[in-house]
């Protein structure tokens, strides 16, 4: 029997290039429209925003993309991460199943957010950017960035929602740690956060209007600034895709192929970054692995949103994407999986899942946190509660095989480590967390809300 447990790879291994979806994606991706005009964005007005560089990728069709030299030697500081047989979760279960977990926990910010903040810090300073803009619910994109541009000698101010602020007072000190400037939004420092104080001086805030923010003050700053977004855009999960390009490789060390991969969704970056790889093996090289996305019930954006056209932000002021969404105006429940509140999902992915090329699934949150707790006292490592959705699925997938009595391969990407987050677990072990399922009757009330679109634009 072979009983490794870790699959590591050496430094020569860390790929080289970052796969591109669109490439070979089945289902032409939609326009993505103005916000104003609802015509489709030129490079001009995303300009604004972002680098040519990002911009170009964004729309890219070329299968691999080189990762810069500068990128890559930074991605050595915690990469190839390791790929680790979870021999103890699978004898606590015992399963017949293999389950292997990724583990993107490894990075300095303890999340796959530095694969893309590093990028996106680097291309920002090749094009003669001075500071981001950016926005953070728990604080892991906040200190990915605040990481990266500490890196690249780069400015950065982060929106963080006001709710996460006050609970998550260490992350907040991290991002200052590594430079950045960190604002609870909704703040009085944009019109859009003044506005929404106004009516609601008690706000919680949320995703959307930290967004809105983030957005405003780079759109704003006479393109001194640009604006940074670590979930949902192409180039996003364009660049997290070295997770499952190593993840390929780390499977053929272990001497197997994967039955399924498993991630879960906030905006579906670090989920596109396992599974587009392993997608890619099953379009081209025939292989038939299921992939799947787990949601949290209090946010289903695939498995109750609507696939439309919508706001990627609450003031309307992003570009409207089409994606499966419950509506930019939604505003979530407080549930400890701060990563994954966000009302819409990656335009790439929402099309994949609605053509049935990816599967979903929502899980509720007291069953995710039981998971996490059986995975750290089984592997040792405290999971972030994000990534305890992927864990739970994976659980699941191990008891269904052992019902069935089959050997069954699961990978899932341990997304991040829950050191930061451990006032959720307190909250867990006393009691006091509940589940909570979104209402289908306030996704459908948020539909009144989404952008007119013309039909011509919209195919
Ligand atoms: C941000 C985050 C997520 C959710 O974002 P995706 O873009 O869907 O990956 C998941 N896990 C962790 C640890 C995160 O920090």
């Amino acid at each position: 029997m072979n009983a490794q447990t870790r699959f590591l790879l050496n430094e020569n291994d860390l790929p080289k290039y970052w796969y591109n979806i669109n490439a070979d994606s089945p289902v032409p991706p939609a326009p993505v429209l103005h916000p104003a005009t609802k015509e489709p964005v030129t490079p001009d007005f995303l300009n604004v925003l972002f680098p040519m560089d990002l911009i170009q990728q964004e729309v890219s069709s070329e299968r691999y993309i080189e990762i810069p030299d500068e990128v890559r030697e930074i991605y050595k500081l915690y990469r190839p991460t390791p790929l680790v047989r979870a021999r103890r979760l699978e004898q606590a279960l015992d399963t017949p199943a293999h389950i292997y977990y990724k583990n993107e926990s490894v990075s300095p910010a303890g999340s796959h957010k530095p694969n893309t903040a590093i990028a996106q810090a680097y291309y920002n300073k090749l094009a003669g950017t001075k500071a981001l803009t950016t926005e953070t619910g728990a604080g892991q994109w906040g200190s990915a960035l605040a990481l990266a541009c500490g890196f690249f000698d780069l400015d950065l101010e982060v929106y963080m929602v006001r709710v996460s602020y006050d609970n998550k007072p260490y992350r907040r000190i991290m991002m200052e740690n590594y430079g950045a400037q960190v604002y609870a939004s909704p703040t009085g420092h944009t019109q859009f956060g003044r506005s929404v104080l106004s009516h609601h001086p008690d706000s919680p805030g949320s995703l959307g209007i930290a967004i809105s923010e983030a957005v405003e003050a780079a759109a704003t700053s006479n393109g001194t600034k640009k604006y940074s977004l670590g979930s949902v855009l192409n180039h996003v999960l364009l660049h997290q895709t070295v997770i499952g390009e190593e993840s390929l490789k780390q499977m053929d060390l272990a001497g197997e192929y994967p039955d399924v991969v498993i991630g879960c969704v906030g905006g579906g970056s670090n989920f596109a970054g396992i599974s587009y790889p392993f997608l890619r093996e099953n379009l081209l090289n025939g292989h038939r692995t299921r992939l799947l996305a787990v949601e949290p019930t209090s946010t289903p954006s695939l498995t109750c949103g609507v696939y439309t056209f919508d706001y990627g932000d609450s003031a309307q002021m992003a570009p409207i994407v089409k994606m499966h969404t419950l509506g930019h105006d939604f505003v979530p429940a407080p549930i400890h999986a701060g990563g994954l509140r966000y009302h819409g999902m990656a335009p790439s992915l929402s099309a994949l899942f609605e053509a049935g090329y990816l599967q979903a699934e929502a899980v509720p949150q007291l069953a995710t946190f039981e998971a996490a707790v059986l995975f750290s006292r089984t592997e040792g490592i405290i999971p972030a509660p994000e990534s305890a959705h992927a864990i739970l699925s994976a659980i699941n997938q191990a008891l269904q095989a052992k019902e069935r009595g089959e050997k069954r391969v699961i990978l899932f990407n341990l997304s991040g480590h829950g050191n930061f987050d451990l006032a959720a677990y307190q909250a867990y072990h006393s009691g006091q967390l509940q589940d909570y399922a979104y209402p289908r009757a306030a996704v459908q009330a948020s539909m009144e809300h989404l952008p007119k679109v013309e039909l011509a634009a919209a195919i």
